[in-house]
């Protein structure tokens, strides 16, 4: 099995957010679910590489040479790709993947996250989508999705597109029990 997870570049977050994220990693390399990543060395990206690779598993980095060129790029993983840009990396985070994880992070986060939520909606994604509310990080973004159906943005059955989870136990456990999701969504996707 092979998740894509989405996570901060900061170094700068605080203890409990890594404390998060080396969970993460330690339940996925001992359940031998490897991880595809942005690549990069820092913040929450680094901690899920290094973690990950400390206790056996194995880690995939999809970096845009740009950002190999000053540094950023992880250097002791698996296997490390180089793409042409963001939109590459993007496409690439996501292929053949099972699951897609999004700890908390910034904006770049957050586009990931966007993106592959819109995707699902249309049926070109078909995966379990798991974000992690970490202390309640997310709380907002939960309250702006709700909200989003509420106003008839988005339909009811969209709520089937990700899951929300307070722990990183909890996260591999929501990917076993997360709603199929069909193709055929582009369907339903417009209200
Ligand atoms: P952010 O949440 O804004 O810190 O951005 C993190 C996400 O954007 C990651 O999942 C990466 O794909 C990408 N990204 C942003 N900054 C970096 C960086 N310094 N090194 C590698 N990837 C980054």
């Amino acid at each position: 099995m092979k998740v894509c997870v989405y996570c901060a570049s900061s170094n700068k977050v605080d203890e409990k957010y890594f404390e998060a994220t080396r969970t993460l990693a330690q339940n996925l390399a001992q359940d031998g679910i490897s991880v595809v990543y942005g690549g990069g060395s820092n913040g929450l990206m680094g901690c899920i590489a290094n973690t990950t690779l400390q206790h056996g598993g194995k880690v995939i980095g999809i970096l845009p040479r740009f950002m190999d060129k000053v540094e950023w790029g992880h250097k002791g993983l698996t296997q490390l790709v180089l793409v042409n840009d963001m939109h590459e990396r993007k496409k690439l985070l996501i292929e053949g993947v099972d699951a897609v994880i999004a700890l908390p992070g910034g904006c770049g986060t957050l586009e990931e996250l966007m993106e592959v939520i819109t995707l699902k909606r249309l049926g070109k994604f078909t995966k379990p989508i798991i974000i992690l509310n970490t202390d309640g990080f997310y709380d907002h973004l939960k309250a702006l999705l709700d909200k989003m159906v509420e106003e008839r943005f988005m339909r009811t059955e969209h709520v089937d597109i990700w899951t929300f989870v307070d722990k990183p136990e909890d996260i591999i456990p929501a990917i076993h029990n997360a709603p199929t999701w069909n193709s055929d969504a582009i369907n339903f996707a417009a209200v």
